[in-house]
């Protein structure tokens, strides 16, 4: 059996919820080997990002060479990357025919800014035209487009900017508005999907983001296309959010793993 690989360039979450710790969480229970480019640090529990700090531009180069220079990466995907500076680095070293996954981390629940404004216009700039599939939340979507997110109609129209900017699909992601139940949509060269998902009885999840776009580089990364590993991730989330794991402050967070949580 071939082992696929897939590389996550995103932020350390201290907490292990979100960020670099789930997605090679993610991508190893979705079927390939997880590898990592630390992009940027955090300090964080379930409640709040105390602190975050960069990764030098020529180190973050440094991780990626080292990765090419031996494996035969299937499929990337991008995550916090904190300043315009690293957004740069990543864009710089990607291999030209990178199988690419933006996710555009701005702002996380907690409030914490992850990606500040030039950052998020060196996004737009250096990263939208790579992109096999972006996959923004309504908040990220709207700040990227500048288009207010209000209905369908209004999501197709900002689905069309993101592939103007040469994003050959995007998944606008409609969880922050109940209106939408829950579902997502992928805007691509074939037209408009909506995706449809579970109800679940949680709102505030940490990490939903980032283990979604990991699991849908995976499904890339072994060669499934782009609809059906976007329907695969999206089931797959539901179940790290159905075994999601409460943190002592009552913060519930993904558990791609769905390891077991004793309960006494
Ligand atoms: N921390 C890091 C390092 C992340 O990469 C992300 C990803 O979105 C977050 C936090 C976001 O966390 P939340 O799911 O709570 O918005």
């Amino acid at each position: 059996m071939t082992l696929n690989y897939a590389v996550s360039i995103a932020g350390s979450d201290s907490s292990g919820g979100a960020g670099l710790q789930t997605d090679i969480k993610t991508m190893n229970a979705c079927g390939v080997w997880g590898m990592t480019v630390v992009a940027a640090l955090t300090a964080q529990n379930g409640t709040q990002v105390t602190a975050s700090a960069k990764v030098e531009a020529d180190f973050i180069a440094k991780q990626i060479a080292a990765l090419c220079a031996e494996f035969p990466v299937s499929a990337w995907k991008t995550g916090m990357l904190n300043t315009a500076e690293t957004v740069h680095a990543v864009a710089g070293a990607l291999p030209a025919d990178a199988l690419l996954v933006v996710d555009p981390v701005i702002v996380a629940t907690s409030g914490a800014v992850l990606l500040d404004a030039p950052g998020v216009a060196a996004v737009t700039d250096a990263l939208l035209s790579r992109a096999a599939v972006v996959t923004p939340n309504i908040p990220e979507t709207e700040y990227l487009s500048g288009i207010h997110i209000t209905d369908t109609a209004s999501i197709e129209k900002a689905g069309q900017w993101f592939r103007e900017q040469g994003a050959s699909a995007v998944l606008i992601k409609g969880g922050h508005n109940p209106a939408f139940a829950g579902s997502d949509f992928l805007i691509d060269g074939d037209g408009f999907h909506t995706i449809e998902g579970r109800r679940l009885p949680y709102s505030d999840i940490h990490g939903t983001g980032c283990c979604l776009s990991s699991a849908i580089a995976a499904y890339l990364a072994q060669g499934k296309n782009m609809l059906s590993a976007v329907k695969q991730a999206k089931e797959f989330v539901s179940s790290a959010i159905e075994h999601s794991v409460v943190y002592p402050s009552g913060r519930r967070t993904v558990n791609p793993l769905c390891i077991t949580v004793c309960k006494d």
